[in-house]
């Protein structure tokens, strides 16, 4: 298929596929699972991971462009069977230009216990503001999925939702601020995970939480650099 793509689509083909290396680097994904979407700016379209494809053979020349109903628009292999979430979000979210999925092991443990997870470190609070939420169980194939992550995230301050039953879906003004959010998202699960397990956590005040938020979103990195630091 040869069509009308704009440039920036061979960029982001490059970028996405980069990024799913960050997942198995950081390893939060097992096999085939996981993967990383980015929205083409300005167009209709997304550059979406192939299914069921090895990391170790993922090419930026096999990404696979949709649409916004993921249907295929250039790319010779199935996408992603998570494509339709991923489309959903891109729909609903104007502002979102990047989406994660991963089963990372501490986070999706907090997921099957449908249990958010609280915030009791300055790392959560300055990359998610509070809590990471629970989304509702949803079988995947429609847009359930998509529906759950968005009623979950709109007006949310954290990038992360924990599907319940299910695994990580995170979300960022572009592809790198999401997989970014999915690596953070299992580092504080861990920390959590590893809190509860050996005592009683030390609350934060909800003041300071806002306070370290507040800094790290608008102030924290490198001048010109804040746009693309998460
Ligand atoms: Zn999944």
């Amino acid at each position: 298929m040869s069509l009308d793509l704009p440039a920036e689509v061979t960029r982001l083909r490059e970028t996405v596929a980069g990024l799913h290396a960050e997942l198995v680097r950081y390893q939060l994904v097992a096999w085939t699972a996981g993967n990383v979407s980015a929205r083409v700016p300005g167009r209709d379209l997304m550059v979406i991971k192939p299914s069921g494809v090895s990391y170790d053979d993922l090419r930026p020349e096999n990404m696979i462009v949709c649409d916004l109903d993921g249907v295929v628009v250039d790319g010779d292999l199935s996408p992603s069977s998570d494509t339709a979430a991923h489309a959903y979000v891109y729909r609903a979210m104007p502002e979102v230009g990047g989406v994660v999925h991963t089963h990372s092991g501490y986070a999706t443990a907090w997921a099957a216990r449908g249990e958010p997870i609280p915030c009791h470190l300055t790392a959560q609070a300055d990359e998610f503001g509070g809590e990471i939420p629970v989304g509702p169980f949803a079988l995947i194939g429609g847009d359930d999925i998509g529906k759950g992550i968005v009623a979950t995230l709109s007006g949310h301050r954290s990038p992360a939702v924990l599907m319940r039953n299910h695994g990580v879906f995170t979300i960022g003004r572009d592809a790198r601020a999401a997989v970014k959010a999915a690596v953070m998202c299992e580092d504080v699960a861990r920390t959590a995970h590893l809190t509860r397990a050996l005592g009683t956590p030390v609350p934060m005040a909800r003041a300071d939480i806002d306070s370290l938020y507040d800094r790290y979103q608008n102030v924290y990195g490198q001048p010109g650099a804040r746009s693309t630091a998460r």
